[in-house]
C-alpha cells in the first residue's frame, strides 16, 4: 500500500509544499516540533534512508540542505537541526528543525500551528527558495 508520503507526491492528499523537483519534494510538518519543521522525501518509495542507492541518498542531502538554507533566512532560530527517524512513517524522509533549544530536538515536545499559519509559513518559505539562485 502507498505510503501517505506517496499519497501527497500524487497530489491525492494536501500538503503545506515547500519545495519539489523531479525527485524529491518538501513539506510542512503537520505535527512540528518548532516553527518551520520541514519534511524534505524522496519520490522513490523506500523506507528506510540507508538503503537508498547512492546517488539518491546523495541528492537527498543537497535537496535538504538547500531547503535548509531557504528556512534559515524565514524563521529565526540559531541554527537548522537535522534527523532521520521513520519509526511512524516507513517512507525515507529527512526532517529540518528551526532550533534554538535543545528540547525541539526531542520529538515529544509538540507545537501547535494553524492551517492558515501553515499556509503562510510554506508560501514564505518558497518565495525565499525562489530567490536562491
Ligand atoms: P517519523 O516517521 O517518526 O520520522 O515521523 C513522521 C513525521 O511525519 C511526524 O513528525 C509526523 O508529524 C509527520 N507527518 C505524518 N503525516 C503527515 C502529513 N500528512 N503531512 C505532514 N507531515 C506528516
Amino acid at each position: 500500500m502507498a505510503t501517505i508520503f506517496t499519497k501527497i507526491i500524487n497530489g491525492e492528499i494536501p500538503s503545506y509544499k515547500v519545495a519539489e523537483d523531479e525527485n524529491f519534494i518538501a513539506f510542512l510538518d503537520i505535527n512540528p516540533n518548532a516553527k518551520g519543521h520541514t519534511l524534505c522525501v524522496p519520490k522513490q518509495e523506500v523506507d528506510k534512508l540507508f538503503d537508498l542507492d547512492e546517488n539518491t541518498y546523495l541528492e537527498l542531502m543537497k535537496f535538504s540542505r538547500k531547503v535548509a538554507e531557504a528556512l534559515k533566512k524565514t524563521v529565526p532560530c540559531k541554527r537548522i537541526g537535522m534527523a532521520v527517524i521513520g519509526l511512524e512513517v516507513p517512507h525515507v524522509h529527512v526532517h529540518l528543525i528551526p532550533l534554538n533549544t535543545m528540547s525541539e530536538m526531542t520529538f515529544t515536545n509538540k507545537i501547535s500551528m494553524s492551517s492558515e499559519a501553515l499556509t503562510t509559513l510554506s508560501e514564505e518559505i518558497r518565495k525565499q527558495l525562489s530567490q536562491t539562485v
